[in-house]
């Protein structure tokens, strides 16, 4: 069993792509001493974020990323035990979803609404968000 959260949480002002790309591979290091996985998704100001793993592990990164300037408002949308990893491979993927309206229509597949509001997501409808690569991977290739 594995042991995973989902949360959202607000840019913050001032913080930038470069500043997120930082964030990932720092995690990446940490993540994998750690024996975490997980994805990030950066989309419309805010941050999505799935981390698996120990429970002790994840709640430790939890404690330091509530107190990380670089975002307000960390809102856990669900938490618990899974038999497996949905992000077995990546220590901390980011996924920089670049055109909104390139995924309303992959959103409304997991959620009532087609507009991003992170808050009103399951963490269910994030995995199944996070996990359509296909999608995700077409909405970043638009945009500079
Ligand atoms: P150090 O990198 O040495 O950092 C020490 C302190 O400086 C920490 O308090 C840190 O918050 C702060 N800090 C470092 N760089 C900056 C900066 N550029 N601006 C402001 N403050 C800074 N960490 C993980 O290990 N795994 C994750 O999956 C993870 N996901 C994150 C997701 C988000 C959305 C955010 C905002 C942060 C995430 N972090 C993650 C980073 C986490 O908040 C801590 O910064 C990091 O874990 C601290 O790493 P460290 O122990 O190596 O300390």
């Amino acid at each position: 069993m594995i042991y995973q959260m989902t949360y959202v949480s607000k840019v913050a002002d001032g913080v930038t792509l470069s500043d997120c790309k930082a964030i990932a591979a720092h995690s990446e290091k940490n993540n994998a001493r750690d024996g975490v996985t997980g994805c990030l998704m950066l989309c419309d100001g805010w941050f999505l974020q799935v981390l698996e793993g120990a429970i002790g592990a994840v709640n430790r990164i939890y404690e330091r990323i509530i107190k990380d300037p670089r975002h307000r408002y960390p809102t856990i949308l669900g938490a618990g035990y899974q038999m497996q990893r949905n992000f077995p491979v990546w220590q901390m993927r980011l996924v920089h979803v670049r055109d909104i309206e390139a995924i309303a229509a992959v959103i409304r597949r997991y959620h009532a609404s087609s507009a991003f509001d992170p808050i009103s997501l399951t963490s269910e409808s994030c995995i199944s968000l996070l996990n359509d690569p296909m999608a995700l991977e077409d909405s970043n290739r638009k945009g500079p």
